[in-house]
């Protein structure tokens, strides 16, 4: 069957080894985990240009939010194993990028279709202590409905030890391109409520893995939806002026999303379940909701959610530094509850 690479067996000892060798290279930073955020588009340009632009967009959201919370950022546009181009081509990438740093405590893999829209709200590491998945779901559809959607491979933390590797191992042999993958379609469709007949999909293969192999890995599988670190775009982006109205940034979930992720849009490609349209339009929206909380800190504010336009929300002083402490993110004031 395929595999990922030789099979590592000693992560844990060769990495901790490495580390004490290494002190200059900690996997902790100002007293938290060190994190690599990674995301990434194909090769080659969108099949419609304003998906490029979009992409931009949206690279320009995750910078944004990895230099407020001190996070390495990767962005990768190569396929590192041909038969695992697609979707699929997030396991080899993050596979490779936990050998390459292990400096790095948690990956984190983010599709290019899901924005940051919380810039305030930080991952709750400590809650993470003993797992090593984070992913975005509920239980109940896992186990008891066996739902293809019961959790989203959008965004989810990966702790780089070994108990990570074997799962990569054995969640990518329905990946290769090809009689494979379409193969490991008909058993997902066969054995998942609501999956339509198309080719295997990583999402749909973590979930038919973690309930047909329950007891070997739950123990180490924090499925969280205390807020949304995946959040379906649909009943989120038409709600942001509510929002705003009510609530504040930092609270993550329903009151003011962590991750909008616009599932089922392709700007990028030529065909999507939604109207290329009303996508763009609601990534439009994302885009300015977020960039609202960052350029805050320099005194200006989007003409309004659809627009690209900023205008000036105060004066400019001869003493700024109130401003920082006021509005910086980062500044303890700043944080709420
Ligand atoms: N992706 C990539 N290279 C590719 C195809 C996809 O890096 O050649 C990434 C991209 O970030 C995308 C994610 O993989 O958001 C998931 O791929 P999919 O085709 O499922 O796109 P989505 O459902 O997110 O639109
Ligand atoms: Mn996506």
């Amino acid at each position: 069957t395929y595999s990922l690479g030789p099979k590592i067996r000693s992560w844990d000892g060769d990495r901790r080894m490495w580390l004490r060798k290494n002190p200059g290279f900690s996997s902790r930073v100002n007293g938290k985990p060190r994190v690599m955020l990674v995301t990434g588009s194909p090769p080659g340009p969108c099949d419609n240009p304003i998906g490029d632009h979009y992409l931009l967009k949206a690279v320009k959201n995750k910078i944004d939010y990895c230099r407020i919370h001190g996070i390495e950022i990767v962005y990768n546009m190569a396929h590192l194993d041909k038969e695992l181009a697609g979707y699929w081509a997030k396991l080899p990438l993050i596979r490779k990028l936990m050998l390459s740093h292990p400096e790095v405590e948690w990956i984190w893999w983010m599709d290019s279709d899901a924005w940051f829209t919380d810039m305030v709200f930080e991952i709750p590491y400590r809650k993470y202590e003993g797992y090593n998945m984070v992913i975005h779901g509920y239980p109940d559809l896992l186990f008891n409905q066996k739902s293809w959607i019961a959790l989203n491979t959008g965004s989810f933390l990966f702790r780089n030890c070994q108990w990570s590797l074997d799962l990569l191992d054995v969640w990518a042999p329905m990946g290769p391109k090809g009689p494979i993958r379409d193969e490991a379609g008909r058993v997902l469709t066969a054995n998942l409520k609501g999956r339509p007949a198309f080719e295997a999909d990583d999402q749909s293969a973590l979930i038919y893995l973690l309930i047909s192999q329950k007891a070997k890995w739950m123990k180490k599988v924090f499925v969280e939806n205390s807020y949304y670190l995946h959040g379906f775009w649909q009943g989120l982006v038409d709600r942001y002026e509510e929002m705003i109205e009510k609530y504040h940034p930092g609270l993550g979930d329903e009151r003011w999303p962590f991750v909008t992720h616009f599932v089922g849009c392709k700007p990028c490609g030529s065909y999507g379940d939604y109207a290329v349209e009303k996508c763009l339009k609601s990534m439009e929206r994302a885009f300015n909701f977020a960039d609202n909380q960052v350029i805050e800190l320099y005194g200006f504010r989007h003409r309004g959610l659809l627009s690209p336009k900023i205008k000036r929300t105060r004066n400019e002083s001869v003493t700024p530094l109130k401003y920082v402490d006021q509005y910086d993110i980062r500044h303890s004031a700043h944080k709420y509850s």
